[in-house]
């Protein structure tokens, strides 16, 4: 069992009343991490803390804030098996899946390290004689990152890496389900000597984390609010965040389409959608939650997806390499066997897979899916996958555009102008052409529409995201005034 505790002003600490909470393992109810259930006092000590750092990091020079932020990237990678280990208790999550989170969190930082040369402001043509007028960008202030347990690393990074090269002093309030592999994200940080008070690290009680967010969010030093996570706590943060009118960049849920046409390369598109459903068991924004299969090659991509599907090794991460993991709780499992009635009931077909009784979920498929089944419209998050079958591209599109949500998509066919002409008309803020609905990469804008947010992270979007951008004018001729 892991004793985390909080970063405060450089310091470790426990909350101000000493109270904690604990997270335990999803497989067998183990306590995994103690951690320090925060008050609000404690909140604002940590805002006070990043307020207090901020005049003297802002101005550091961008090769002083880059090389701090490359030194953390290695100090993140050599903390690989920790962050393995600590993510196998906390969330049951794969060896695999913990390696990636590690790979991209760390080039997430080396990204933000080369951004600090990166914040050009620019020189606007004015109409006054004499005046040279610009857009200057600055750091924006003390910024709070909320990220989720799902991509633990990854997420925790992307919400303070970019905020910190613009410099800007962070927050990062802790997922309750994965204190302690966020707590090694904030130990990277401090490893590669980041000023005391420019991060800071706050854990909270699941039920005081609307208190503690809203303690941070009206805390006049804050000026930023980055949060991933669910649309249903997105709309609560959006709506606080509107309250004190600071500006929030909220990264939803998804539900992402993979179109299937009737051209595709089969055999591209069952790895692809392999990949892109049951990576981390689908417990990721961008997992694909719904395939829209044209009916001319459906039974083939049905056949030889369910026989990759049912090769997937399943088992509990501790005890060896697996590609299905535990799910994250039986919160889950009921969800999804809720799900697979519904659909079943309605004419669905299961294809392989079926209900669990454990976290430990296979990979289950269902075909015959229609909008009148909850798996068409409804974010799964796990490993549990609806097939609608359509004729044709207008009715793939469509069924692909036919639901609340917009983050991630893909399309596969071998005309890739065709692919092309598609990815145009699905309403989603990212589509791969012949790639899965899962890819990110550190320097790519990254963001959704409709009911998955607003606002991108990655390279130029992220500096545009953390700065506040300023008009300053210099008047260098005598000025006429009309009176
Ligand atoms: P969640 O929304 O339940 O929790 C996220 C955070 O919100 C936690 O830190 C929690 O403490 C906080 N929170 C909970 N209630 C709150 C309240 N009332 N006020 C303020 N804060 C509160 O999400 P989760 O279950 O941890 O993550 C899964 C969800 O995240 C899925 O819907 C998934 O699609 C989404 N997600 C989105 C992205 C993306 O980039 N768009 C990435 C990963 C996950």
């Amino acid at each position: 069992m892991i004793e985390q505790k909080m970063l405060i002003a450089g310091q470790e600490c426990a909350a101000g009343n000493g109270a904690t909470f604990e997270r335990r393992n999803p497989l067998d109810g183990s306590v995994a991490t103690r951690a320090p259930a925060a008050t609000t006092e404690d909140a604002i000590r940590a805002c006070d803390a990043a307020a207090a750092a901020f005049p003297a990091w802002s101005q550091l020079g961008p090769n002083a804030r880059r090389a701090m932020l490359m030194k953390a990237s290695q100090a993140l990678e050599a903390k690989g098996e920790a962050i393995a280990a600590a993510m196998a208790a906390e969330t049951g999550a794969s060896g695999i899946w913990a390696g990636f989170n590690v790979h991209l969190a760390a080039s997430m930082l080396l990204e933000a390290a080369s951004l600090t040369t990166q914040i050009n402001g620019e020189i606007i043509p004015s109409d006054v004689p004499g005046s040279v007028a610009m857009a200057v960008r600055q750091p924006a202030g003390v910024v709070l990152g909320i990220a989720p347990w799902n991509a633990p690393v990854i997420l925790a990074v992307r919400s303070i890496s970019t905020a910190l090269a613009c410099g800007n002093t962070v927050i990062l309030k802790g997922s309750e389900l994965c204190p302690a592999t966020h707590g090694l994200i904030i130990e990277a940080l401090q490893d590669a000597g980041l000023p005391a008070g420019v991060v800071n690290f706050v854990t909270n009680a699941p039920a005081d984390a609307g208190a503690v967010v809203e303690a941070i969010v009206a805390h006049p030093a804050v000026r930023r609010v980055s949060f991933t996570g669910s649309t249903k706590v997105g709309r609560i943060i959006g709506q606080t965040c509107a309250r004190h009118l600071k500006p929030a960049l909220l990264e939803l849920g998804g539900k992402a389409p993979f179109l299937v046409l009737d051209d595709a390369d089969i055999d591209a598109a069952v790895n692809a959608a392999t990949f892109g459903a049951f990576a981390n068991s689908g417990q990721i924004c961008m997992s694909t939650e719904r395939f829209v299969v044209d009916n001319k090659v459906a039974d083939e991509f049905i056949a030889k997806f369910a026989a990759k599907a049912r090769s997937l090794p399943l088992g509990d991460p501790r005890k060896g390499p697996v590609v299905l993991g535990s799910v994250i709780d039986l919160a889950t499992v009921e969800r999804c066997n809720a799900m697979i009635d519904d659909a079943l009931a309605k004419g669905g077909k299961l294809v392989c897979g079926g209900k669990a009784e454990s976290t430990l979920m296979p990979a289950t498929l269902i075909d015959h899916v229609t909008p009148a089944m909850r798996i068409f419209h409804e974010e799964t998050f796990g490993p549990v996958k609806g097939i609608v079958r359509v004729n044709g591209e207008e009715e793939a599109i469509a069924t692909a555009n036919d639901n609340e949500f917009g983050l991630s998509s893909a399309v596969f066919t071998r005309d890739t102008a065709r692919g092309w002409r598609v990815a145009a008309r699905i309403e989603a803020g990212i589509c791969h052409i012949n790639g899965p609905t899962v890819h990110d990469e550190a320097q790519m804008p990254f963001g959704g529409v409709k009911a998955s947010g607003y606002g991108h992270f990655g390279g130029q979007q992220g500096i545009n995201a953390f700065t506040e951008t300023r008009w300053v004018t210099m008047q260098t001729a005598e000025r006429h005034y009309p009176f």
